[in-house]
């Protein structure tokens, strides 16, 4: 595996940038107070509501309660479909560590994104239910996805990123700063193998795993148009694979190793499609800012992937 630092598991979706809430902000994209994120509604981080979500209690029995550990694998398997699966992703509090941090950071802020009202829940993943591409990072950054609510959202990773979609025409636009910000994906997906926030950017093994069954269950139900799914980084590797077994697709022995530029088949158990697995660097700073990581080089995996999957990508 392919464990050089700037991929490692310490490198979520924006893993150079401090993630203490008491650091100081960066300039870049600090938002607007009054989008999504910022409902400006009272009420404790954690008791907003994603759009079409469920109320507090709708769920009856199944609704979680903090340090729920079982309810990804008891509630996931059953969502019938990717808006369900997405509001339940978001009532998420399995992992207490985790539900601590990002509710901690979203009371707490950052001075750049002051009058923000922070997301602080589970950021569910981002595209249509019908996309034949999916994106996987690693987990939401605390100033980034954990306060706009939308995964890759607000941070310089996701600018990156969406500025990459946005050349190869499969994202309406190249900037995505709130959830009201009218981005609309093409035929790709995009989410991360953890949908909380974590401290220092490092999730433990076992908030990874706990965390699985969303991304299984995710995949599982895009699997009828799926055919492409780009990596960023290897530990968004390391997550992908059991997933993508658990998902039905089989696993080449030795299992392969992540990789930039890594592009491996795995056909489906039993019927169905296969599926084409690449391997990007992760758009972090430190990738992007290094020049490790350069435009060039993710909107070649990007273009790949997107031809693999059947979607028109344009050349720049
Ligand atoms: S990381 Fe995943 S399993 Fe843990 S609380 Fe967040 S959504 Fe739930």
């Amino acid at each position: 595996m392919g464990q050089d630092h700037p991929d490692s598991p310490d490198s979520p979706d924006s893993p150079d940038s401090p993630d203490s809430p008491d650091s100081p902000g960066s300039p870049d994209s600090p938002g607007s107070p009054g989008s999504p994120g910022s409902p400006g509604s009272p009420g404790s981080p954690g008791s907003r509501r994603l759009a079409g979500a469920p109320e507090p209690g709708a769920r009856g029995e199944d609704a979680p309660g903090p340090g729920d550990r079982d309810f990804p694998a008891r509630t996931a398997p059953a969502a019938p479909s990717l808006d369900r699966l997405d509001a339940a992703v978001a009532d998420c509090r399995a992992c207490p560590r985790l539900v601590e941090w990002r509710e901690r950071v979203g009371r707490e802020g950052r001075r750049a994104y002051a009058g923000w009202d922070y997301w602080a829940r589970p950021v569910p993943g981002f595209g249509p239910p019908d996309a034949a591409l999916l994106v996987v990072g690693l987990a939401p950054a605390a100033h980034g996805g954990n306060r706009t609510g939308r995964m890759f959202t607000g941070d310089r990773s996701g600018d990156v990123l969406y500025a990459a979609l946005h050349r190869l025409g499969l994202a309406g636009q190249a900037e995505a700063v709130s959830r009201d910000d009218g981005m609309r994906l093409r035929g790709v997906r995009v989410t991360a193998p953890v949908h909380c926030a974590p401290p220092a950017n490092r999730p433990t093994p076992g908030e990874r795993d706990t965390c699985r069954p969303w991304l299984v269950r995710e995949i599982g139900l895009l699997r009828p148009t799926l055919r492409a799914l780009v990596v960023l980084g290897a530990f968004g590797w390391q997550a992908v694979l059991p997933a993508l077994a658990a998902s039905g697709y089989r696993l080449p022995r030795p299992r392969p190793r992540f990789a930039h530029g890594a592009r491996v088949l795995l056909p489906a158990e039993g019927d169905g499609h296969g599926l084409e697995l690449f391997g990007c660097y992760h758009v972090s700073q430190r990738n992007t800012f290094t020049g490790r990581l350069t435009p060039g080089m993710l909107g070649d995996v990007l273009r790949a992937a997107a031809r693999a999957a059947g979607l028109p990508a344009a050349t720049p």
